[in-house]
């Protein structure tokens, strides 16, 4: 089902109304509204609910107004309204899995980046053929459990906020393991954790080209994961498994980090063949994505998942990162997306940018 407005009618209008940059009151939205204001945007946060009394306690990244609605599933009621007040709505993790991706995608409201891309990443099958297809190397994927050969890690399909996930560390561990749903099981791969804050701008035309824009790099992090990242110092997996304790990857904060600048050709040679293959499947992505993977020790890079907006991770750099700094001394992603806006804007291209 489609919206009932057609992209150009749904953006039409900002072409001469100063646009509002909005987003649900969550994820990475202090840094969002921050960049925004410092863009010269006025900015509206949607709380289901009183707005979180948190914000009180930062003043420069408050959105001027607030919307309640009574739950975010009742979003698309209010998309009149936020057309006329001449809102773009930027999408980010919570956002989108809160609403819902079919709903979100279904949105009378423009939204910043190009929203096919979400039907592409919402399902694991899918993001997979994106990415192969696009010659970007990823964890061995095992059809049967007799297939497997080493180390694996099995997920369940569906967002489980890092629970539920069961590691073996060779077939005959993968025995005991009873599944309880539709699930992939995949190499686990040995390494160090990377995840990597990539912009692409359509409109840029210096830089690190690639398609019709470039892309940029404006940091990396390291996610902090409960309760794997600490487990070894209890022993070994089997018996931790025997005492009932299983491993989890729930997401409890973020750590920057930076690669040897030598990784870097690999690191860009990723997110161009990414953004090349997506302008070929569903003409593009724009703007924030995170290319998270593992680098082992021979220095190859296995992606095991690709976030297709403004990441978490990227609030370790509200002033800049060693990356970003190296462009635009200060520049955060959320600052770059209203940059972005402006930019297309001036130039009367916001269709290129916006869905
Ligand atoms: P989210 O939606 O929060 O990104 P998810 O449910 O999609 O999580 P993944 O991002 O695929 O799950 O994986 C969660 C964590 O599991 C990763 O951050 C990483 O620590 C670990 N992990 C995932 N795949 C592998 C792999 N193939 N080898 C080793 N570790 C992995």
């Amino acid at each position: 089902m489609g919206t009932s407005l057609s992209p150009p009618s749904r953006i039409a209008h900002l072409e001469d109304k100063a646009p509002t940059v909005s987003t649900l009151c969550s994820h990475s939205s202090l840094q969002i509204f921050h960049g925004a204001r410092r863009e010269g945007f006025r900015t509206l946060g949607i709380t289901p609910g009183p707005p979180p009394r948190f914000y009180e306690a930062f003043p420069l990244a408050r959105p001027d107004r607030f919307l309640e609605v009574p739950t975010i599933r009742a979003l698309p009621e209010y998309s009149d309204e936020l057309r006329r007040d001449g809102v773009i709505l930027v999408p980010h993790g919570s956002f989108v899995e809160y609403l819902g991706p079919e709903a979100f995608t279904r949105l009378d409201v423009p939204v910043f980046g190009n929203r096919a891309v979400i039907e592409w990443e919402s399902d694991r099958r899918k993001e997979r053929v994106w990415l192969e297809s696009a010659g970007v190397r990823m964890p061995k994927r095992y059809e049967t459990p007799d297939e497997v050969d080493g180390p694996v890690i099995v997920k369940y399909y569906g967002a489980k906020g890092g629970k539920g996930f069961y590691l073996a560390k060779n077939r005959a561990a993968l025995e005991r393991f009873q599944p309880t749903g539709p699930h992939v099981i995949q190499e686990y791969v040995l390494g160090t954790r990377y995840y990597i804050h990539f912009f692409y701008s359509p409109l840029s035309k210096d830089g690190y080209r690639v398609g019709s824009g470039s892309l940029e790099l404006l940091g990396m992090d390291r996610r902090d994961e409960a309760n794997i990242d600490e487990l070894y110092k209890l022993g070994a997996q089997e018996e931790l498994h025997r005492v009932g304790l299983e491993p989890t990857f729930v997401v409890t904060g973020n750590v920057p980090v930076i690669l040897r600048e030598s990784l870097l050709p690999q690191i860009f040679d990723i997110g161009s063949r990414i953004i090349e293959r997506s302008i070929e499947l569903f003409g593009g992505m724009v703007g924030p994505f995170c290319v998270e993977g593992i680098m082992t020790e021979d220095l190859q890079f296995k992606v095991f998942e690709i976030s297709t907006r403004i990441v978490a991770g990227t609030s370790l750099f509200i002033s800049g990162s060693p990356y970003s700094d190296l462009r635009e001394p200060g520049l955060s992603m959320g600052r770059r997306i209203s940059q972005e806006i402006h930019r297309a804007r001036d130039a009367g291209r916001l269709s290129e940018i916006l869905s």
